[in-house]
């Protein structure tokens, strides 16, 4: 059977007149899968509908928020009661202690956060603390990590930059980029080379402790706590962007689950439930230089907003430990599923996983930073990523991006992708 895409064709060509692409957010255009964009009606649990009515897995979960899945009965109800009581005061909510109180239980390492609006933000701000902090200009990124779009780290960046194959962004004045010093992820020497030249210099290294924006890239052992040992001998900050992998990757934040303690965290998706959210969090020493307190700006009108507070506080809430063993089990399943198919019809594959965050590359070489990546074969991407739609299978439309799993998949789920999976490797064999 073939989907019928009348009605998002429709859509497409109407907001194409009046947004650049047709969308607001470049990789929902669909462009590196050389198809036009799939416009969403609805969804429950791991299900989403289209709006000419077609079904699919969900393994994009906008973007990694709705670990609960679409439309969490408890969540809709709990939103419903907090826009009942008002959506948003420009005055402090008890919103904001509940969510606060509950992510830095989780994350023994921050003392104090702040809540934004994105992770775009979240990342702006935290680099800016880390400036006024250490009075230094320079950072470190990594090639092929995406920490959203502000001018400092949309150098090199993954995500839909890499998507597009786009060079550095125009826009972003030479000496803002000019203080961005970008390394291979995982190359910990190289990083300790800059240090040695610029260890005066560089205020932060801004990390993803898993890359998630040129697929999903763990970090090799040693690596991130190198990074630790590294910014601390040069009083530089470290920054965990874990927007993507905070409380994904495990129960508190990747900073647990690899036992490294970064001096700044920053945070999104998850902890907003799949509403627009983020958080930069620190030990109390940086966090009092913010202001009232300190001197260093930072602001927001919807800031702490409190449907998304509620958003974030009634997903996590629901979180506990089995959750995590949960998707470590359907990740084993999904991932043996994928090999299994790939060798049967001889489609070269690697496949990188952290929890419920997995990446499945179509070369046969080990990925382990953006390079590697880059070897994966786009092209057979793009036709697994349209035969996989016809399926009723929705993944992330870009090869730079990673699937995720929520607590509303299950075993069935996860068996008939495995079965597309055959399918379609069956039309794509060698
Ligand atoms: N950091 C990371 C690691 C991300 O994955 C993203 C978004 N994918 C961002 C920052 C930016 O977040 P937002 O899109 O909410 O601005």
């Amino acid at each position: 059977m073939t989907h019928s895409y009348e009605l998002s064709k429709q859509a497409y060509e109407e907001a194409l007149t009046m947004m650049p692409g047709g969308v607001n957010s470049p990789v929902r255009a669909f462009k590196s899968v050389n198809m036009d964009p799939i416009f969403m009606d609805s969804g429950h649990g791991a299900i989403i509908r289209d709006v000419d009515g077609n079904e699919y897995i969900d393994y994009v979960l906008s973007w990694g928020p709705l670990i609960l899945g679409h439309t969490h009965p408890a969540v809709v109800k709990a939103l419903g009661e907090t826009a009942a009581k008002g959506s948003s005061f420009g005055a402090p909510t008890v919103t904001e202690n509940r969510l606060a109180k509950l992510v830095l239980e989780r994350l023994p390492a921050m003392d104090m956060i702040r809540f934004v609006s994105s992770g775009t933000e979240a990342t702006m701000s935290a680099l800016r603390v880390a400036r006024g902090v250490t009075k230094r200009d320079k950072i470190i990124k990594f090639e092929g990590s995406y920490h959203g779009h502000g001018d400092s780290l949309l150098i090199k960046a993954g995500s839909g930059v890499a998507t597009l194959g786009l060079p550095d962004s125009p826009g972003v004045p030479k000496d803002i980029a000019r203080n961005t010093l970008t390394m291979a992820y995982n190359d910990l020497a190289a990083v300790k080379e800059v240090f040695k030249v610029h260890g005066n210099d560089i205020a932060a290294v801004i990390v993803e402790p898993v890359a998630g924006n040129m697929g999903v890239v763990p970090p090799q052992p040693g690596f991130l706590e190198g990074l630790r040992e590294v910014t601390k001998e040069h009083g530089a900050l470290l920054i965990f962007d874990e927007v993507m992998t905070g409380f994904r990757v495990d129960y508190s934040c990747a900073q647990e689950y690899f036992g490294v303690a970064p001096d700044m965290t920053c945070l999104g998706k998850v902890i907003g439930g799949g509403l627009p959210v983020g958080a930069f969090a620190g030990t109390k020493e940086i966090m009092q230089q913010v202001a009232p307190v300190g001197p260093i700006y930072q602001a927001g009108t919807l800031s702490g907003n409190p449907l998304a507070m509620t958003g974030g506080y009634e997903t996590l809430s629901r979180l506990n430990q089995d959750s995590y063993v949960y998707f470590q089990r359907l990740g084993d399943q999904l991932e043996e599923g994928f090999r299994a198919a790939a060798t049967k019809y001889n489609i070269p594959h690697t496949v990188n996983r952290a929890g419920s965050m997995i990446g499945f590359f179509f070369t046969n070489e080990a990925v382990v930073n953006f390079d590697t990546a880059k070897t994966s074969d786009l092209q057979l991407f793009a036709e697994y990523f349209k035969l996989m739609a016809e399926e009723g299978i929705f993944l992330p439309p870009s090869q730079f991006e990673g699937l995720f799993l929520s607590t509303a998949h299950t075993e069935e789920h996860i068996a008939k992708t495995v079965e597309a999976f055959h399918k379609v490797f069956a039309k794509l064999a060698r």
